[in-house]
């Protein structure tokens, strides 16, 4: 998708609250425990690059990223640190990745000994993480047997550099820790059937970390915490407290592009969904759910100039409707959803309204939207 340059919308990034989030982490981490900025899903939404550089200048000593391509696009942009796919990769791209000098998960020793085939043929060596599948029941070793038969595939095959270890929490976020301690006592278990050395052997994402669950873990993988927002996603639990301070980065913004009375009666959008019920002043935003703003945003509060005004209508694919208390000059600023966490648009409150997570509001901006860096 192409950006869209000549448009008055565009994320922002506040560059220098990526680089407060990391720091505040770093500031408590354990002597010798390293963050890996995890910048999966264009740094989820934030661009994954620029995020990347700055995460390098705030301390961090490597990166997370989902699939093969993500960690590319890194080392295209010439950033040497480590890299770590968290997701499973074709192991017929083995090579591709040994090549590049990136790091890849093993979730099976069937995928190892398949990766094994190909850089045996291109004699090359591949860094890699072993993925304990300690609970979360997505990607990971589970069974005794497998595990102890890679580590011996492993020990005596030159053609892998067992990097590290790690496991992935499904409720780090929760007050309830039941489950958390299930996972760790499942972790635990791996840790002492392990017959290699790692250097990393981790467990942390930004909940385990900022809520100081107390696991050992060599390096954090931090991820939302480094685009300033709370790992806590579920609206319903207290939010945790937690040991670092953060700030949001992103906010997306736009302008009105037309302003126009309608009278009593009409409708505004498609399906007519809103009817006037008294002339009104409505201001046109030029940007929708092509752009990553789902339909459910229907009914949110923006800020347009000074006054906090409602989407009316359905949300369109590049175009919405916002009700203003008054004529506003086309070119009024509207923010759509504002990195300070107080306010009623905020990325949490975004999230809250359409039954989502800030997560996922974050990465469903699209391409389309140029990403601003400030
Ligand atoms: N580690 C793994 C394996 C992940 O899948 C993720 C995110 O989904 C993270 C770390 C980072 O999690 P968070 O963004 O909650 O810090």
């Amino acid at each position: 998708m192409v950006p869209g340059i000549h448009r008055p919308a565009h994320v922002r990034v506040d560059l220098a609250a990526i680089r407060h989030n990391i720091k505040a982490e770093k500031s408590h981490l354990e002597p010798g425990q390293k963050l890996f900025a995890v910048v999966k899903a264009n740094a989820y939404g934030h661009g994954a690059v620029r995020v990347a550089r700055e995460a390098v200048k705030a301390g961090a000593s490597g990166f997370c990223v989902a699939i093969l391509d993500e960690a590319l696009e890194l080392r295209k942009a010439d950033l040497t640190q480590p890299i770590l796919v968290l997701g499973v990769t074709p192991p017929a791209c083995a090579g591709l990745a040994a090549a590049a000098d990136i790091s890849l998960t093993v979730p099976t020793l069937a995928w190892l000994k398949a990766a094994d085939q190909e850089l045996t043929a291109a004699n090359l060596r591949l860094k890699v993480h072993l993925a304990v599948d300690s609970g979360m029941n997505r990607i990971g070793f589970s069974e005794d047997a497998d595990f102890l038969a890679a580590n011996d595939f492993l020990q005596a095959n030159p053609h892998f550099d067992v990097e590290g270890m790690f496991t992935h929490f499904a409720s780090a976020d929760s007050s309830d820790d039941t489950y958390f301690k299930q996972q760790v006592a499942r972790f635990d278990h791996f840790k002492h059937l392990l017959k290699l050395k790692p250097q990393w052997i981790h467990v942390d994402n930004t909940a385990a970390s900022v809520y100081d669950k107390g696991v050992k873990s060599d390096l954090v993988r931090f991820g939302i915490g480094i685009y300033g927002l709370n790992p806590s996603a579920n609206p319903a639990s207290p939010e945790l407290p937690m040991k670092v301070k953060l700030k949001p980065a992103l906010s997306l913004e736009s302008e009105l592009v037309q302003v126009h009375t309608v009278v009593k009666g009409e409708g505004v959008g498609y399906g007519s969904t809103y009817l006037a019920e008294r002339d009104q002043v409505i201001g046109t935003v030029p940007l929708g759910y092509a752009d990553g703003f789902i339909r459910k945003f229907q009914g949110f509060t923006v800020k347009v100039g000074d006054c906090y005004c409602p989407i009316v209508g359905r949300i369109c694919m590049d175009q919405l409707m916002v009700r203003l208390p008054h004529a506003m000059p086309v070119g009024t600023k509207v923010v759509l959803i504002a990195n300070d966490p107080a306010a009623p648009n905020s990325i949490k409150k975004a999230a809250d309204y359409v039954d989502s997570i800030h997560y996922e509001v974050a990465c469903l901006l699209s391409d389309r939207l140029p990403r601003e860096y400030y």
